[in-house]
């Protein structure tokens, strides 16, 4: 990276961090308990390297293959690595013992492979439940309505703390129509909370990206997983005149 670049990622994550601040404010609520989660995919090393050096604490990445590879150059040292893409079942073993959280839990046969490898390990591995509030054919994540099942399955995996609820709404024109989606994702958690399940702690609602992570926070989202905004565009967002 040269000087420059630097500079401008430094600049990038102050402002990201100022906006999310003042999103927090505007919602009468606390910035420090915001999470930033810089989702890092296609940044190398070296830059994730210097978004930790700028203060970003957590990682988010969504492609197995790609975290293996800049966990072995030690891309992630000093900061928190979780896994926010969709994992295939096989691919689990590489993750656990790795990663501080897996975001992207949409079944139960994922809980229970993620359980079963966290115990032979010894450890308990911390998740989120994916929810597919938009009810996307393409989309992973359990659906409102089955929501409740899973957890009563999946809390009794004692390898397993489930911390809380993430959601990929679809994508809007407008932005007031993210914000029913992010509002009901809130419903959601709150109904979660006063439920008595072993292992479940509803203490993270993720939810926002680059797009949309001010409408999240004023909807109650307490994680974003923000990349553009960080890193600026990835080779396939930049779309040629
Ligand atoms: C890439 C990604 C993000 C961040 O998206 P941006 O629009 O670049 O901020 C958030 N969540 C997931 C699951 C992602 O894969």
């Amino acid at each position: 990276m040269t000087e420059q670049e630097k500079i401008e990622l430094r600049r990038h994550i102050q402002a990201v961090r100022e906006r999310i601040g003042h999103a927090a404010i505007q919602a009468n609520r606390d910035p420090e308990e915001i999470i930033l989660v810089a989702a890092s995919k296609m940044n190398d090393a070296e830059h994730v390297q210097e978004a930790i050096k700028a203060g970003i604490r957590v990682c988010g990445e969504n492609r197995v293959q790609e975290l293996l590879e800049k966990y072995e150059q030690n891309a992630y040292a000093g900061a928190d690595l979780q896994f926010i893409g969709t994992l295939q079942t096989n691919k689990v073993k590489f993750l656990v013992g790795k990663v501080s959280l897996i975001q992207s839990v949409g079944s139960a046969h994922l809980g229970e492979t993620i359980a079963k490898v966290a115990e032979k390990q010894g450890i308990c591995q911390d998740i989120l439940l994916e929810v597919n509030i938009g009810k996307e054919a393409a989309k992973s994540g359990f659906l409102v309505e089955d929501l409740d099942d899973a957890m009563a399955i999946l809390s009794e995996k004692k390898s397993l703390h489930i911390r809380g609820l993430m959601a990929i709404p679809p994508i809007a024109d407008e932005k007031t129509k993210n914000s029913s989606y992010f509002n009901k994702m809130h419903q959601v958690f709150v109904d979660n909370l006063t439920k008595k399940y072993d292992n479940v702690d509803m203490d993270y609602l993720s939810m926002g990206m680059t797009n949309d992570f001010e409408m999240a926070i004023a909807c109650g989202a307490n994680m974003v997983r923000i990349g553009t905004a960080i890193f600026g565009a990835r080779p396939y967002q930049i779309v040629s005149p």
